[in-house]
């Protein structure tokens, strides 16, 4: 059986729900007209790039019937009026690389993706207020570039898939890097929004005709609406205003070791402090043996065997690779003089926390590990992470990821609760937590062989086994992949889940936008 025959004998790889083939053949017809026939695509073989998923789901239940690309506001305006029109919906993707999350796949199988790659223009850098405007398509290499050409003294702040993400896609999903800008949302000011009846809505100052502050003041006046654009279905973002970071005078990175998996709590009790007084200014990373081990080796070559790798297995391999069990990346910023104040601080905490504080000196220059956390916490571009991907090898990968209090006992339990989950379906515990300014988000990727169905089924049990265990001591997601939206939305309560739906009817009526994103429905 072919990947996505299951379901329909039509022409296309899948039809939109309720929607018969001749409806389509139209919609079809009168997207053409708008953006051009190369623009839109519907055949398997052209569709190939959209099928291809990492998340252990059957892509059947996610294939999109076509994908088109415009190249302007306009044309979404457009093809806004078409899907009203047949009740065909749309899911916009803005670089498409959302790959543990379910990559550019839609939440339900029929929709049409809205590929927006082709709107991919820097509008505005302004190198003395620090800002950018930007349409969906424009990459992390593309903003970087151009800051690079231009030999603007700016940082950006890329995320994993640096190179190919876009901080559109990855802001409206509340992404991070690893600069002090790393939150990404936060460092957003101002949206342009196509709501579904084909309307445009600039968000805070940019309501206001010929505004100059639209990318300087978040708020505008009245409610402020930026924030349900993101992780929603409410409208298409087409431009997003970003703050960039002024690239400091100097910059120090370092890594804390740690050599016992309960360690875990003095590295994160260590770090809050320093990082809500702003002494740690940057969205560091706390990552654990394995996920050391795996960036940068195969498992198969670790460690033969199928089952859980023991604990004291992981101990030795960490020593063999000179890794901490528990691995603290982060950096200093601002002037040699205000760094030298405050490495005194820092090696002071860490090191009286048991922990091996340690430079590009103390590592040497040749550290891939360092290394590639030295250029990401400066905003420099990398996929040296994708390494993880061969761990397992096969392409599976899903990233579980519980928010948690930036507090050492919480982030020990979170561990043991992970741990038991994982141990039993027999995947590893690669493990990291990101540091925001009083909260950790605790990054956990599920790597499988995707080629393996009984792998596939594992990965996917135990992901859902992770969100009630989780959810049952009050832990949630800050994010999820495409096929869990659903349940995920219901552990955050009903009655976030009726406003969301309330806003949904009243802002997209005939629910073309994105059905199902974070488990919204029309
Ligand atoms: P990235 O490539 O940076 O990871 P994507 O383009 O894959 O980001 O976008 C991630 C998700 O965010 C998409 O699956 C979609 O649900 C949502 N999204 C992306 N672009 C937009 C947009 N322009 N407007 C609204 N939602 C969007």
């Amino acid at each position: 059986m072919s990947d996505y025959g299951a379901f329909t004998m039509s022409k296309y790889v899948a039809l939109p729900k309720g929607v018969d083939e001749a409806t389509f053949d139209r919609a079809i017809a009168e997207f053409r007209n708008i953006v051009g026939a190369e623009h839109v695509l519907h055949s398997a073989e052209a569709l190939g790039p959209f099928l291809k998923i990492m998340i252990p789901a059957p892509i059947e239940a996610h294939a999109p019937s076509a994908a088109i690309a415009p190249a302007s506001v306009e044309e979404v305006q457009r093809i806004l009026a078409v899907c009203n029109h047949y009740k065909t919906p749309v899911w916009p993707v803005s670089t498409g690389k959302n790959f543990g999350y379910g990559s550019a796949a839609p939440a339900t199988r029929g929709q049409i993706i809205l590929d927006l790659k082709r709107m991919n223009r820097i509008i505005e850098v302004d190198p003395d207020l620090c800002t950018a405007l930007v349409e969906p398509g424009v990459t992390y290499q593309q903003l970087y570039d151009y800051i690079k050409e231009r030999n603007l003294p700016l940082w950006i702040d890329p995320p994993i898939p640096g190179p190919v993400a876009g901080p559109l896609g990855n802001t409206v999903e509340r992404g991070v890097g690893y600069t002090p800008y790393g939150e990404h949302f936060l460092f957003s000011c101002g949206m342009e929004v196509v709501l579904a009846d084909g309307q445009v809505l600039r968000t805070g100052m940019g309501a206001m005709p010929n505004s100059n502050t639209w990318q300087v003041f978040k708020w505008g006046y009245g409610p402020t609406l930026d924030g349900i654009f993101t992780q929603s279905n409410f409208g298409i973002v087409t431009k997003l205003g970003l703050w960039l970071m002024p690239a400091p005078p100097a910059y120090k990175p370092f890594v804390v070791r740690y050599p016992e998996h309960a360690d875990i709590a003095k590295a994160i009790d260590t770090i809050r402090p320093l990082r809500i007084a702003q002494i740690i200014p940057n969205a560091g990373t706390v990552s654990n043996a394995l996920w050391e081990l795996a960036v940068i080796n195969r498992r198969a070559d670790l460690y033969p065997q199928a089952g859980p790798i023991p604990d004291t297995t992981v101990l030795d391999l960490a020593k063999k690779h000179g890794v901490g069990a528990w691995n603290v990346y982060t950096a200093l910023y601002g002037t040699e003089e205000t760094i030298a104040a405050h490495w005194k601080i820092v090696t002071a905490a860490f090191n009286a926390s048991g922990g091996t504080v340690l430079t590009q000196e103390d590592v040497g220059p040749d550290d891939p590990l360092f290394n590639y956390r030295r250029d990401v916490m400066r905003g420099e571009l990398t996929m040296r992470e994708f390494g993880l991907y061969n761990w397992r090898g096969g392409g599976g990968s899903m990233w579980f990821s519980p928010v948690s209090q930036a507090r050492g006992s919480e982030t020990l339990k979170q561990m043991g609760l992970a741990r038991r989950v994982l141990d039993k379906f027999g995947i590893d515990y690669v493990g990291l937590f990101v540091i925001g300014w009083r909260d950790m988000h605790h990054i956990i990727d599920i790597l499988y062989d995707r080629g393996q169905p009984e792998a596939m089924a594992k990965a996917r049990r135990c992901y859902d086994e992770l969100l009630d265990d989780f959810a049952r001591e009050g832990y949630g997601v800050y994010r999820t992949n495409i096929d869990f939206m659903a349940k995920v939305a219901k552990l955050y309560g009903p009655v976030k889940a009726k406003v969301n739906r309330r806003i949904k009817r009243a802002l997209d009526p005939n629910g073309i936008l994105a059905p199902g994103k974070s488990g919204i429905h029309g």
